[in-house]
């Protein structure tokens, strides 16, 4: 790809350059700014007024520092301007948020799913996106972008949802149904971005958090289906297909249990909702909810804890697995079953804990995530802060 000659992207890419420097550290003036990133004073000075007329940026109020004088400008993202739409089409729900530029929920509606035909959800989808957008446009926010997390395999660039076993989808053209939806009912002009649920809930964690961030960051989902977001060089790491991060159809025992997605063993079978449920009720047909598990447990049911702690035990295995194929300085968990609490994370940090003994190494820092069930309605709309910031790797002509 030859970018010399095409003005407008490489300006966009040092435009996003200088919001991505002031998003890892607050409070830069447009010196430090030019150290920074090796543009001229000039040139920063230009880009960053545009960016602070566009939205992107804000300047704090000028800091007296005594007899010296006045010290320079420090820069912010502006949180009070720009938005993005994200939505989380789960099994049985759809959520979307409206999320201001540095993370603040400033709309949302959920609606339990209607159909799992694709076509129908998509609709529906379209409908609670176009009631959010004249919310948010109301209250004077200007729309970056919609982002939308599914439960499945997706081909980041055509927007196609490849495989989806749980709903079950195959070859869903997402993106083009949505858009032509959104359409119909008078939203335009808004780009759209799907991915996989658990890849966007770990853009949650890297575009919201605080800095410095954990590189490579690894964010495991555990629900009905179990999958990783994995973040490696500030970048979300999608593999060859868009598939990188399947780890619940990773495959934790030989001619283990079959799965959803046709292969037997894999993770899901053990770790995830329906692997639970059905160790409860002894069969496959009635999905239990994770409220009715948990309130099993909280019951002290002894079928309902030991299917809890089985779980538990396999999701430390798949950690470990994790923890060896990526390094990662950080292993943030979260999904639905994060609800089930002790009797499930004590039993996998037990597990993880005593694989570390053995090999005598320190383990990575695990944690919960910080927006719970948000995570992925949050991380899609992250999904289109991440592209738009990294305007060469997505490939986006803004002007
Ligand atoms: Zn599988």
């Amino acid at each position: 790809m030859s970018i010399t000659g095409d003005q407008s992207l490489l300006r966009e890419i040092n435009r996003m350059a200088l919001v991505r420097v002031v998003q890892r550290a607050p409070g830069l003036s447009r010196a430090d700014l030019a150290k920074e990133t090796g543009l001229t004073k000039s040139t920063v000075s230009l880009l960053v007024q545009d960016l602070i007329d566009e939205g992107w940026l804000e300047e704090s109020d000028v800091q007296a520092t005594g007899a010296i004088g006045r010290r320079p400008t420090p820069l912010f993202l502006n949180g009070k301007s720009l938005a993005m739409i994200g939505a989380d089409v789960s099994l049985d729900a759809i959520n979307v948020l409206i999320v201001s530029l540095t993370g603040e929920i400033l709309h949302e509606a959920s609606e339990a799913l209607a159909s799992h035909d694709p076509e129908k959800a998509i609709r529906q989808l379209a409908r609670i996106i176009g009631t959010l957008v004249k919310q948010a446009q109301a209250a004077g926010r200007y729309l970056l972008g919609i982002g939308v997390g599914v439960p499945g395999a997706v081909l980041d660039r055509q927007g196609v949802v490849k495989l989806a076993p749980n709903l079950p989808w195959r070859d869903v053209p997402f993106q083009a149904s949505l858009s032509r939806e959104l359409a119909l009912i008078g939203v335009k002009g808004l780009s759209i971005q799907v991915q996989n649920d658990y890849d966007v809930a770990a853009l949650s964690e890297h575009e919201f958090g605080d800095s410095p961030l954990p590189d490579p960051l690894v964010c495991l989902g555990i629900g009905v289906g179990v999958g990783a977001g994995i973040i490696v060089r500030d970048r979300l790491f999608l593999g060859a297909d868009g598939f990188a991060g399947e780890v619940g159809h990773s495959i934790l025992q030989f001619d283990g249990p079959g799965c959803s997605c046709g292969r037997r063993g894999c993770a899901e079978t053990f770790i995830g909702q329906r692997a639970i449920s059905t160790r409860i009720v002894g069969n496959t047909e009635d999905l239990l909810s994770v409220d009715t598990i948990k309130e099993l447990v909280d019951r002290g049911d002894e079928a309902a804890m030991l299917a809890v702690r089985r779980a538990g035990h396999y999701l430390g295995i798949l950690i470990q697995n994790l923890w060896m194929y990526f390094n990662p300085g950080r292993i943030v968990l979260g999904g639905p079953l994060c609800d089930l609490g002790a009797p499930l994370l004590d039993a996998a940090n037990a597990c993880v804990e005593r694989y570390a003994l053995d090999c005598q190494l320190q383990l990575p820092e695990i944690r919960l995530s910080r927006f719970g069930s948000r995570w992925v309605a949050v991380g899609a709309a992250a999904l289109v802060k991440h592209a738009l910031l990294r305007p060469l790797d997505f490939g986006l002509r803004l002007n």
